[in-house]
């Protein structure tokens, strides 16, 4: 995982602050950030960067790349640890992020997913997206979409030139519809209701929040690192009337 990962350590060290501590995300000795922690972490007060080690405020959290607690390889498949419950994250945007002006009744939507050996296990039908879609409009509702180069644009795309600014757009959002991965970490984060497409690759008892809608297709996770008929089959049970009744439920 990539950005959903940062967000979910957010989730971790909320609050440190105010007991006088800074989270260090590493081994105990090193702090150890991937590529997309400086991003995410901006601003964020909870958290030591690297290089501050042996600051005093230190205290350790052992969550970093291959060492999640979420989950573990069982060679072909993730193996999930179903005593993991995440917990919403917190983004603190700032003068340097770009702020976006959308109006009310605007819902976000992506209906793109990672490019990743993993991805169709995580792709909902695009025809039923693009349903989706076009039903929100006829109700009213304004549908947005980030433009960043995705392959698939089913909406009014707005341009964002990096997951930071997608964040910001999604925090202007009545709801979202969104694949499971970092955008439906980011929304949990932003407080941004969402109906997120789990199908059965990743179980939202682990990597899902309480307030959101979260589809399954009846299917109970299997973790396939590759494509899996037994994900296509979930994501298939999803119906277009599932999404649209999540919405309504959202409201
Ligand atoms: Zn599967």
């Amino acid at each position: 995982m990539g950005h959903g990962d940062d967000i979910m350590a957010t989730g971790m060290a909320k609050g440190a602050k105010a007991r006088g501590k800074r989270i260090a995300f590493g081994d105990g000795n090193r702090i150890i950030w991937g590529p997309f922690s400086r991003d995410i972490f901006r601003n964020n007060p909870n958290i030591a960067h690297p290089g501050q080690e042996r600051d005093k405020d230190i205290e350790w959290v052992k969550y970093y790349k291959g060492n999640r607690g979420y989950n573990k390889s069982g060679g072909n498949h993730w193996v999930w640890n179903y005593d993991f419950k995440t917990k919403p994250g917190e983004i603190f945007f700032g003068q340097d992020d770009v702020g976006y002006c959308l109006g009310s009744n605007v819902i976000f939507i992506e209906p793109n997913v990672p490019n990743k050996p993993c991805a169709p296990n995580k792709q909902w039908p695009l025809a039923r997206w693009k349903e989706v879609a076009e039903e929100l409009e006829l109700a009213g509702f304004n549908i947005v979409q980030p433009e960043y180069g995705g392959p698939n644009r089913i909406a009014e795309g707005i341009r964002t030139n990096n997951f930071r600014d997608g964040m910001a757009l999604l925090k202007q959002a009545k709801l979202a519809i969104l694949p499971e991965g970092g955008l439906h970490h980011a929304a949990a984060a932003l407080g941004v209701p969402a109906v997120v497409l789990f199908g059965g690759f990743v179980p939202p008892s682990v990597l899902g929040y309480h307030n959101h809608i979260n589809l399954t297709g009846g299917a109970v996770a299997c973790g396939s690192f590759t494509r899996c008929q037994h994900c296509l089959e979930a994501m298939d049970k999803i119906t277009v009337d599932d999404v649209l009744k999540g919405v309504e439920a959202c409201q």
